[in-house]
């Protein structure tokens, strides 16, 4: 039996993991002329990830959002339109241009949101790391990662942290 993947998804928390995950993705992607879905969730707007693009360029947001709640809604806004942009930086140097590829950012739980990515993107793959930006050494694997691969509606690849010295 030969199996081709036609539509991959890549789940990244911008975690140095998560790049290495996506590498692989890329790789099967160009080998099965599959399309490539990377989605990002944003499970916590007011993280530092975010928090940096922000303050960089509008530092008085932070300054709002310390003195003014109800400018929350606004913060939140901003961090859903740096986090698109994050994400593309984030990839650009591990997808060629020639690979087809879609971008996506969600906001809420990761679990819950990989899923349904995965039935609205009718994913055939989901490659992603074994550990992310939380990095608990001592887990086999994340809690994220878990339960893709419980709860996944199609095969799972799931790429282990490199060993010391490994390119
Ligand atoms: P850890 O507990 O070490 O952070 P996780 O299980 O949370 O491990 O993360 C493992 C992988 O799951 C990440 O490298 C990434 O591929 C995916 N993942 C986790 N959180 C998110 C997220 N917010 N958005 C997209 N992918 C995520």
């Amino acid at each position: 039996m030969s199996q081709t993947f036609k539509r991959i998804l890549c789940p990244v928390d911008l975690s140095s993991f998560s790049l290495d995950a996506l590498k692989l993705a890329v790789t099967l992607a160009e080998t099965n002329d599959a399309r490539l879905d990377v989605l990002h969730v944003i499970h916590n707007p007011f993280d530092e990830i975010y928090m940096s693009a922000i303050t960089q360029t509008d530092p008085a947001l932070m300054e709002a959002y310390a003195t003014e709640p109800q400018k929350r809604a606004k913060i939140l806004r901003a961090t859903e339109e740096h986090s698109e942009v994050l994400l593309k930086q984030f990839c650009h140097e591990a997808i060629p241009s020639h690979v087809k590829v879609h971008y996506h950012v969600r906001r809420g739980e990761p679990l819950e949101n990989i899923l349904d990515g995965a039935e609205d993107f009718l994913t055939d793959l989901i490659v992603l790391a074994t550990h992310g930006r939380t990095g608990i050494k001592r887990l086999v694997i994340g809690s994220v990662a878990e339960n893709i691969v419980r709860h996944a509606p199609c095969p799972v690849l799931t790429v282990k942290p490199k060993m010391e010295g490994q390119p």
